[in-house]
């Protein structure tokens, strides 16, 4: 295969995908597979000569698609979406041709002058104030990640980096049982341990309780821990919670704390105005990261972070030998310093595309759409004998439940190997319930109401 081939190849590849987009909805949303049934039509070991690019693609062709779940298809009403907008598409298609890494400025002025740009036009879209910068990581799991260890390094003044941290002071870090897993991901691997993640209790509201961190916190620090920041959650993935940002957010600054907002899916809608009351008092955070990847069209990955200051982010996890050096040209930003891997794929293209080829008023409406069709949706749901809305719509997020777990679960199964919707299960206050969030890119009213057939069909 040499590149006059791939013109002809990508070529056919386009055809297939417009084909592929435009069968979706004639497809199970979720793969009806049994595990190991694609691995079995793969030869065990690796070919030794050449094949032709005719047989590899018909067994793409083939093989592929009957394993896929279709993350793209218009009735994906699962976790969240990771929508592909076909202009980001368009543009992934090229980032694939240029293959550039983007550590540094000089490795592609273009890579990090357009990720600087595309950070400042999404800081206006989502209403934040000037000041904020910021970058692009591969996942909110590595954003959240940059910033704890970043407060790990500010609470010791660096000496963790230096010194490790065995003879540290016991460090802790603060968020409520409804923020995601990579919070307690990031509190292990950065080396603060489980036990040092103090959660938070809740109101009934299911914000974070701001008496209940003040004193957690003064409570710590009388037993001669060292606090080190808090994390608080815009749009749980459980069941959409959110931490009332200013009343926090004033908690932490009164103790002198850092705080990060992990608003990977919800911070999408925030371009509209009218939900930004949802995070009222954000622009106090130090740290805030969102997904363009879920609902706003920029496919994945793309993790953005803002940054109210990088220099202690920088300080933590920026390295430059003389080998990264850019000689003459100190001044530039090299992205590499602000994120935990080194290398770096150019993926400002496909926010510059999405934002361009849609405009904030485009995907906006969607956004929209999906928080009024859930909000229909959970209303018809709440109409069938047997079903409670456990959850309210939180944006476009809501569970319901039948009388029982097993019932509920049984409920699940059966839609789910029925195939014409894809939903799944949360666990809320000991329930099991299931979710039902609306953000897929090309989904219409009718996707949606299809959602209230099936449950009826199979109650
Ligand atoms: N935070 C929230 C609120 C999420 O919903 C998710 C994933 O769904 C994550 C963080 C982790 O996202 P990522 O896959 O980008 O690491």
């Amino acid at each position: 295969m040499n590149h006059d081939d791939l013109r002809i190849w990508s070529k056919r590849a386009a055809d297939w995908a417009h084909d592929y987009h435009a069968g979706l909805r004639d497809r199970p949303v979720r793969a009806p597979l049994v595990p190991g049934a694609i691995s079995r039509q793969l030869p065990s070991v690796p070919p030794e000569a050449p094949e032709p690019m005719e047989a590899i693609f018909a067994d793409f062709e083939r093989i592929v698609p009957p394993g896929l779940t279709h993350w793209q298809h218009p009735r994906f009403f699962a976790y969240f979406p990771a929508n592909a907008s076909p202009a980001s598409m368009l543009a992934e298609q090229l980032a694939n041709a240029i293959a550039a890494q983007g550590m540094l400025w000089q490795t592609s002025p273009a890579v990090t002058e357009i990720e600087q740009v595309m950070i400042d036009w999404l800081r206006q879209s989502l209403g934040l104030p000037e000041g904020f910068t910021g970058t692009i990581h591969d996942s909110a799991t590595t954003a959240t990640l940059s910033a704890i260890l970043t407060m790990r390094e500010q609470a010791l003044d660096w000496a963790g980096l230096s010194d490790g941290l065995s003879s540290q002071p016991r460090l802790r870090l603060y968020a409520s049982a409804e923020t995601h897993s990579s919070v307690d991901k990031a509190t292990r691997i950065a080396g603060i341990g489980q036990a040092n993640l103090v959660k938070i209790s809740t109101d009934t509201s299911l914000s974070m309780r701001p008496e209940a961190l003040d004193a957690a916190i003064t409570a710590d620090l009388a037993a001669g821990f060292r606090p080190i920041g808090v994390v608080l959650c815009a749009g749980g993935t459980s069941v959409g919670a959110f931490d009332r940002m200013a009343d926090c957010i004033a908690v932490a600054k009164s103790h002198g704390l850092p705080v990060h907002v992990d608003a990977a899916w919800a911070g999408s809608a925030m371009i509209c105005p009218e939900f930004r009351p949802l995070w009222d008092g954000v622009e106090g955070a130090d740290s805030i990261v969102f997904n363009p990847h879920k609902w706003l069209g920029a496919q994945f990955d793309c993790a953005v972070q803002f940054l109210r200051d990088p220099t202690p982010q920088v300080k933590t996890l920026g390295l430059r030998p003389t080998y990264l050096e850019t000689a003459g040209r100190e001044e530039v930003v090299n992205f590499n310093e602000w994120t935990v891997p080194l290398g770096r794929r150019f993926r400002a293209l496909k926010l510059w595309f999405t934002l361009r080829a849609y405009g904030l008023e485009g995907l906006r409406a969607r956004v929209r759409n999906h928080v009024t069709w859930a909000r229909e949706l959970a209303a018809a749901l709440a109409q069938l004998q047997g079903v409670s809305i456990v959850t309210h719509p939180s944006l476009s997020l809501f569970t319901f439940a039948l009388h029982d777990d097993a019932a509920t679960e049984a409920l699940l199964t059966r839609i789910n190997d029925d195939g014409r919707v894809y939903l799944t299960q949360t666990r809320h206050q000991g329930a099991y319930v299931i979710r039902v969030q609306v953000g897929q890119f090309d989904c219409t009213q009718d996707d949606v109401s299809m959602v209230e057939q099936v449950v009826r069909e199979f109650l």
